[in-house]
């Protein structure tokens, strides 16, 4: 057998000091790699999930913001800001335009009835106007839900709906519809405080904002007679008046489920501009105990 080691013990020695270094200088070498990898692993996984929402900005003074997307929008520029729920909202209801890949003025419930009559891309669930202005009031079930009994402003900011009539074509939408899809979409929400485990009083009001020409609804850790109105109201034994009031007083054709205005001037206006007659209010109570 060829043997080219050394015979003498010493330079067995020496070769073996030398040898054993590469060794370690590979064992070294072979641990940093393996460190980093798992630090690249690990930067993956505990990146920041895509925000939700995001303003696409201009170009110029201030940045003027320019579009809204959903955060996972790809047709966003480079130039962006990411927003919550509520600014998206704000921003689309003063008329900054939303993307047209994206919708998320279809995925925040602010729909221009035009677009839901005529505009061919978005997908609605029954066809017709009317069926789905109902399928909305029953979305309210399912959309977030703030119960902070500390902080009503956040519970009104989050929870209010309003419902407006804009369009006077397609098929009349009739009171009892109407009530029946609240009633429904208050049972939801009845059984959506249920499985939170929310002990406490809870409200689900629907009242005809006059005014504003809208029907507006909410939900509250409160109960009926300590709602957030600054004006007097009363409370409405049926959901139908309060229903036929808003249906008379609005176009004749169907209704427009959006929540345009700014909910903090709700609440703004609902605190200070004194009711001239008593507001009528439905209430449901939707908490776990009375
Ligand atoms: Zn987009």
């Amino acid at each position: 057998m060829f043997d080219d080691l050394p015979p003498d013990l010493d330079r067995l020695q020496t070769l073996r000091t030398y040898h054993l270094l590469w060794v370690r200088r590979i064992n070294a070498k072979i641990e940093a790699l393996q460190r980093r990898q798992a630090e690249e692993e690990r930067g993956r996984r505990d990146r920041p999930p895509p925000p939700e929402w995001i303003v696409e900005l201009g170009i110029g003074t201030g940045r003027p913001p320019v579009q809204v997307h959903a955060g996972n929008c790809h047709m966003a520029g480079k130039r962006r800001r990411p927003v919550d729920r509520g600014e998206a909202r704000r921003l689309l209801s003063t008329g900054l335009q939303a993307c047209t890949h994206c919708r998320p003025d279809a995925q925040l419930h602010i729909i221009d009835l035009d677009v839901v009559s005529y505009g061919g891309s978005w997908a609605s669930p029954g066809g017709d106007t009317a069926s789905v202005l109902l399928t909305w009031i029953a979305e309210v079930a399912e959309e977030p839900l703030a119960l902070e009994p500390g902080d009503r402003r956040v519970e009104w900011e989050t929870n209010t709906w309003s419902l407006g009539a804009e369009d006077e074509d397609g098929r009349p939408l009739s009171a009892a519809e109407v009530v029946a899809a609240f009633e429904q979409t208050a049972a939801g929400i009845r059984e959506r405080i249920r499985e939170l485990g929310f002990s406490g009083v809870a409200t689900f009001y629907v009242w005809h904002d006059v005014q504003a020409g809208q029907l507006r609804c909410s939900t509250g850790s409160v109960p009926p007679d300590e709602l957030p109105f600054n004006g007097t109201y009363v409370v409405a034994d049926h959901l139908g008046p309060v229903v036929e009031g808003f249906l008379a007083d609005s176009m004749p054709g169907a209704v427009a489920w959006s929540d345009l205005d700014d909910a903090e001037s709700h609440l703004e206006q609902a605190m200070t501009e004194p009711e001239i007659t008593p507001l009528r209010v439905w209430t449901s109570s939707v908490g776990t105990s009375h």
